[in-house]
């Protein structure tokens, strides 16, 4: 038991820090509004380690894999999952919004749009198609548009095996730039419990304490629970199953592993500022091997949320439900296909979930005002759904590393 703790003590600190930064914050706003330095210095010390790793780890994964079929046969496995795993995810959603009926009654009220959202009204998916290509790969690092550096990863590390013996060099070089990488990666984890303590003592403070988070909560009551509570069946009876039956490992343990990248997904509401410590977890602490993590696991940062694509499903039948407007036969049909596309387009930033959001109402021809109904809780559902979206991709990295790993033998 002991060996447990000691193995744990880290997670067991940062799930101290958690709860004494949502104390404070609710206790004592002022104070926790002082301590944004701490949480932003850890948060960028993460966001500096993004695009490295995924750099880094995504050639070094391609250049194990060894040859464009093994490639392909992964990619196909980790679409599959990811398209099944939200699916059943924005199902799920639907039923419970459609059962428990929120907005029926819910008060329309007229909040303002933030400009990010009013000015995106134009999203498609033949942008989300054009973004896939960036002609300046640096401006794109910068941009942390994290698709762009992926498939240039990818494109590199199959030229790297395409040269043969001349890439190895190349080859040996990012492998232990990897191991670097990781190491770092460890180092800042260190900082984790203070980093997410700041970072929940601050964003509860500034709500400006309990009674504000409670007020916010009663205020859209019905709305929080169906979401909180079809978030919480997705992770904790569908994704436990599948990792128990596909990816033949205790759900429990599993838990446990990635309980640290979980909880900063929660503090940070970024998949992807959460990445660097979901690879840790999952390859170096959970035995995913490299070559499947690191190519599943950026890749998921940013295209697999189960969280997101539930949320914008959930979301857009709660605006239907309080502007009266009745959602039926092909128009659910339609908030499911958009939610999921929407899910896979949302970056894994906080709150993108909103912008992707527009997709769903607009091809049902929902009122995007709509959005302004929920934007006061969406700080607290995009943590929720973050961190459903970190849990996703730590169980696909598991269950296809299942599969790869027979494979192989
Ligand atoms: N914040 C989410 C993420 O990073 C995206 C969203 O739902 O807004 O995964």
């Amino acid at each position: 038991m002991s060996d447990f703790f000691k193995k744990q003590a880290l997670l067991f600190g940062i799930i101290a820090g958690a709860i004494i930064g949502a104390g404070a914050g609710i206790f004592f706003p002022d104070f926790s509004i002082k301590m944004k330095i701490l949480g932003d210095l850890f948060l960028n010390a993460l966001k500096m380690m993004v695009i490295p790793i995924i750099v880094v780890s995504m050639i070094s994964g391609i250049t194990n894999l060894q040859g464009t079929k093994r490639l392909g046969k992964l990619g196909l496995r980790t679409l599959v999952y990811y398209l099944s795993t939200t699916g059943i995810a924005v199902a799920i959603g639907m039923m419970m919004v459609l059962s428990i009926k929120p907005g029926l009654g819910f008060p329309l009220s007229g909040a303002e749009i933030p400009e990010k959202i009013s000015t995106e009204t134009s999203y498609s998916v033949v942008d989300m198609i054009e973004s896939l290509i960036h002609p300046n790969l640096f401006q794109a690092a910068a941009e942390m548009k994290i698709l762009p550096i992926i498939i240039a990863s990818i494109l590199f590390g199959l030229a790297l095996n395409a040269i043969g013996e001349k890439g190895e060099t190349a080859i040996s070089f990012f492998a232990s730039l990897n191991d670097a990488v990781m190491k770092l990666v460890r180092w800042i984890m260190f900082f984790a419990p203070i980093g997410i303590f700041a970072l929940i003592a601050y964003r509860f403070g500034i709500t400006g304490g309990g009674n504000a988070v409670v007020n916010l909560i009663r205020s859209l009551g019905k709305y929080f629970i169906t979401v909180v509570s079809a978030l919480t069946i997705h992770s904790v009876i569908i994704l436990a199953m599948i990792l128990l039956f596909f990816g033949k490992r205790n759900p429990i343990n599993y838990f446990f592993t990635v309980g640290k990248a979980l909880l900063t997904a929660f503090a940070t509401a970024s998949s992807s500022a959460t990445l660097p410590i979901t690879m840790e977890c999952v390859s170096e602490e959970g035995g995913v091997s490299k070559k499947t993590s690191g190519f599943v696991l950026p890749l998921g940062a940013t295209i697999n949320m189960d969280g997101t694509a539930m949320y914008e499903a959930v979301a857009a039948i709660f605006i239907a439900q309080s502007y009266g407007i009745e959602l039926a036969g092909a128009k659910l049909l339609i908030v499911f296909f958009t939610a999921t596309i929407a899910g896979i387009g949302a970056a894994g930033i906080p709150e993108a979930g909103l912008v992707t959001m527009v997709l769903v109402l607009q091809s049902v021809g929902l009122p995007v005002e709509g959005i302004g109904m929920i934007l006061a809780i969406d700080w607290l559902l995009d943590r929720c759904r973050t961190t459903v979206n970190v849990w996703g991709d730590a169980v696909g990295a598991c269950v296809i590393d299942y599969y790869e790993s027979r494979n192989e033998e």
